[in-house]
C-alpha cells in the first residue's frame, strides 16, 4: 500500500520550555466486557506506550468504543455492563478497590465523535468547566493562563483569543472539537482517549486536529479510534486491529507498529481490512 508521508515524521524536534512532561504508560490486561449476558470483548490485552499515539481500528460493532470507555471507567456507567481484567496506568490498576473513579476519569480524558461543548457557555467557561467538575480551585490569574495554554495546545488560541466570552456553540464544528480537546486538557490528563474525533468534521478541520494530536502526544499518551485508515497511517505510532466476526466477541487480531502493520500485515484479515476489502 502506498501511504501518505506520516505527519509524525515531519514534526519539529521537541524543545521543552520547563520540565519535560512525565509521560504515562497505559496497559489493558485480559479485558473481557459484557452487556447483560452478551460478551462483546474477549480477553483483550494491549499496551499503549507513553507519549505515543495508538490507533484502534476495525469494523463497526467490534468493541472499539467499549474498549476505549473501559480505559477510563466510563463502561460502568451502563447499568447492564460487566467487566473483567485490569487497566494499568503506570502499573497501577485503575480498577483496584482503593482507586477512586474520579481519579481515573481525571487522569484519563475523553473526546467524543460529536463535538459536545456546552453551547451556551462561553469559550473560556467551556475550557474551565472540567475544573468545576473535579472540584479544582484556581485563582483568576491561574485560570487565565490555563485557558490560554489549553487553547494553545488544542490549536485554537489564535482563532478565539479576541472572543473568549463568545458562546462555545457559535464555533464551527472543527473549532468546537478543538474546544473539547482544550476542555479535556484543563484537568491535566495523562492520557487522552479520542473516539472517532474527526468523523463529524470536514477534511480541513480533520487535518488541523491531526496536527494538534501529534503535538499533544509530546505530553499526553493518546489512544484514538478511527475508521479512516489514512488517518491511522498519518498519526499513529501503534495500531491495533479489532474484529468481531459472525457474532463472536471482539478480539484484537493483530497489533504492532503502524507502518509495519500497514505494509506487512501478518494476518490476511488485517490485510483485507487495511486495504479496504471489507
Ligand atoms: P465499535 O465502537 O467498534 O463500533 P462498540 O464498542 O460500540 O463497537 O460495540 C460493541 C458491541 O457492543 C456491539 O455489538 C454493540 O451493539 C454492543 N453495545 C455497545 N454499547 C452497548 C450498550 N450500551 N448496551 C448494549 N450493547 C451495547
Ligand atoms: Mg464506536
Amino acid at each position: 500500500t502506498a501511504l501518505l508521508p506520516r505527519l509524525q515524521d515531519v514534526r519539529d524536534p521537541f524543545v521543552p520550555d520547563g520540565p519535560a512532561p512525565v509521560l504515562a504508560h497505559l496497559e489493558a490486561r485480559d479485558i473481557s466486557a459484557w452487556f447483560g449476558d452478551r460478551l462483546v470483548l474477549d480477553r483483550v490485552s494491549l499496551a499503549m506506550p507513553a507519549g505515543k499515539i495508538t490507533a484502534l481500528i476495525g469494523p463497526s460493532g467490534c468493541g472499539k468504543s467499549t474498549f476505549l470507555r473501559i480505559l477510563n471507567r466510563m463502561h460502568e456507567l451502563v447499568p447492564s455492563a460487566q467487566l473483567s481484567g485490569q487497566v494499568l496506568l503506570d502499573g497501577d490498576n485503575i480498577y483496584s478497590p482503593e482507586k477512586k473513579l474520579t481519579d481515573a476519569r481525571r487522569a484519563i480524558g475523553m473526546v467524543f465523535q460529536k463535538p459536545n461543548p456546552f453551547p451556551a457557555m462561553s469559550i473560556e467557561e467551556n475550557v474551565l468547566a472540567g475544573l468545576a467538575l473535579t472540584g479544582t480551585k484556581a485563582d483568576r490569574d491561574t485560570r487565565e493562563s490555563l485557558v490560554e495554554s489549553c487553547l494553545t495546545k488544542a490549536g485554537l488560541w489564535n482563532e478565539v483569543k479576541d472572543r473568549l466570552d463568545a458562546p462555545g456553540g457559535g464555533l464551527s464544528g472543527g473549532q468546537q472539537q478543538r474546544l473539547c480537546i482544550a476542555r479535556s486538557l484543563a484537568v491535566k490528563p495523562r492520557v487522552l482517549l479520542m473516539d472517532e474525533p474527526c468523523s463529524a468534521l470536514d477534511p480541513t478541520s480533520t487535518r488541523v486536529i491531526e496536527e494538534t494530536m501529534i503535538e499533544l502526544a509530546r505530553e499526553v499518551t493518546i489512544v484514538i479510534v478511527t475508521h479512516n485508515m489514512q488517518q491511522a497511517a498519518r498519526v499513529s505510532d501503534k495500531c491495533a486491529f479489532f474484529l468481531a466476526s459472525q457474532g463472536t466477541p471482539g478480539v484484537i487480531v493483530e497489533h504492532g507498529d503502524t507502518r509495519a502493520m500497514f505494509e506487512r500485515p501478518q494476518d490476511p484479515r488485517t490485510d483485507d481490512y487495511v486495504n479496504g476489502r471489507f
